[in-house]
């Protein structure tokens, strides 16, 4: 599957970066391309200098509200970012239209941090605005949510990843939630490694867009999971994990000296890939609230068989059995088996959840506050009346 991916903001800035950087490693280790072009929009000219996965000319590197921001930002205010993507939505829709290899794209990938400002506001009106220009590609939505420590510290986080999830819900075709918390939690100290994170939140995605890409012959698994069937299951909510374990019977296989005993532990080889993926998910979520998922299974050819991906597809039907899903092998890890795992048409997040929750609080403590100083103030205008004047 080929993508053409704009990030807006920091943050999806650097994720579509991150996404180029992807690419690069396709075409050099694989002979082949998964995005078709990739693009940084940001009212911030620091932010869009600081890359360097993406092309660093203005049809790649898109600077907008240069007018309203002078070029630095909108603060934390989204509905600014929003009005200012209004604004240059057309300036941005016709310089990707325009590019090299639009036509090779099978869908939009557009990302954003959903606490800033600038990418918060963009996101939903430019997938809006996509999405009324082109009916043929699905447009998805990577909404990034926020550190704890940001949703404890400043009020407005909470809005802003409210109102980014609420709009973004409404006009893409699929939201992946990636929670920044669990990169953290994974291994402590990334703390700040805010790049190395982007690579792990990039990384599931190599294999589910390669796999459908293959020209060789060898590379191509008995059942290809290619854009067709991506597109099938991406509707919603959607949360995308990755799990790998190493093989070491290779050489077992090739002699042909296999037991009862390392057969087993070949298929439970495959199970515990798929669980690391399933804990690894980009957010956590309960599988049996997924209406659709889909499963990748890549590993060397000789040890895929019919019998893996069949406990596979059987072990995530027992944790999903409400979804419908549809599957792939991709011959090409060595000493490896890679898991990628989608979950998608989540009915229910509660992490989305709890942010609608705390944000109709907030919105009625807001409110009141304001009522609190309209009375005051119109006290002040009382009694100042009363008071003689010197003038
Ligand atoms: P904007 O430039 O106004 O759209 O704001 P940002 O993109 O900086 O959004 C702030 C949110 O994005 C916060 O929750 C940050 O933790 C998060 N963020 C900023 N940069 C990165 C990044 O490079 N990677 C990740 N994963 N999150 C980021």
């Amino acid at each position: 599957m080929k993508l053409i991916v704009v990030g807006f903001g920091q943050c999806g800035g650097r994720i579509a970066d991150e996404f180029a950087r992807l690419n690069r490693r396709a075409h050099m280790q694989r002979g082949i391309d998964i995005i078709a072009n990739a693009f940084a929009v940001n009212t911030d000219v620091a932010d869009l200098s600081g890359l360097t996965g993406i092309k660093p000319d203005y049809q790649h590197r898109i600077l907008i509200g240069g007018r309203k921001t002078g070029g630095h930002g909108v603060g934390k205010i989204n509905e600014l970012g929003a009005e200012v993507a209004r604004e240059d939505g057309d300036k941005i829709i016709e310089t990707i239209r325009t590019s090299k290899r639009f036509t090779e794209a099978d869908a939009f990938l557009l990302i954003a941090g959903a606490a800033g400002g600038t990418g918060s506001g963009a996101l939903p009106v430019i997938t809006q605005h996509i999405k009324e220009r082109y009916v043929d590609k699905p447009v998805y939505n990577v909404v990034v949510l926020p550190f704890e420590h940001e949703e404890s510290t400043e009020e407005r986080t909470i809005y802003n990843a409210a109102t980014c999830l609420k709009s973004t819900y409404l006009v893409a075709d699929a939201v992946f939630l990636v929670d920044n918390q669990r990169y953290v939690m994974k291994d402590s100290p990334l703390r700040s490694n805010l790049s190395k994170i982007n690579s792990l939140i990039t990384e599931p995605f190599y294999d589910l867009l390669c796999a459908g890409e293959e020209k060789k012959h060898k590379y191509i698994g008995a059942k290809i999971l290619d854009a067709g069937d991506i597109i099938q299951t991406l509707t919603g909510w959607t949360a995308i994990g990755y799990g790998r374990s190493q093989i070491s019977l290779t050489k077992k296989i090739l002699s042909g000296k296999l037991d009862f005993r390392d057969k087993a532990s070949e298929a439970q080889k495959g199970t515990q890939a798929m669980d690391e993926a399933i804990s690894g998910l980009s957010l956590k979520c309960n599988p049996i609230d997924s209406k659709r998922a889909l499963y990748l299974v890549s590993a060397p050819p000789r040890e895929m068989n019919v019998d893996m991906i069949k406990e596979l597809g059987s072990y995530l039907k027992g944790l999903a059995p409400e979804a419908v899903i549809r599957s792939g092998d991709y011959p090409r890890e060595k000493g490896m088996i890679d898991v990628t795992v989608v979950l998608s048409e989540l009915i229910d997040v509660e992490k989305v959840r709890s942010y609608f929750t705390k944000t109709i609080s907030l919105i009625s403590a807001l409110k009141k506050r304001q009522e609190g100083i309209e009375d005051r103030y119109r006290g002040i205008e009382v009694t100042l009346k009363d008071i003689p004047s010197l003038l």
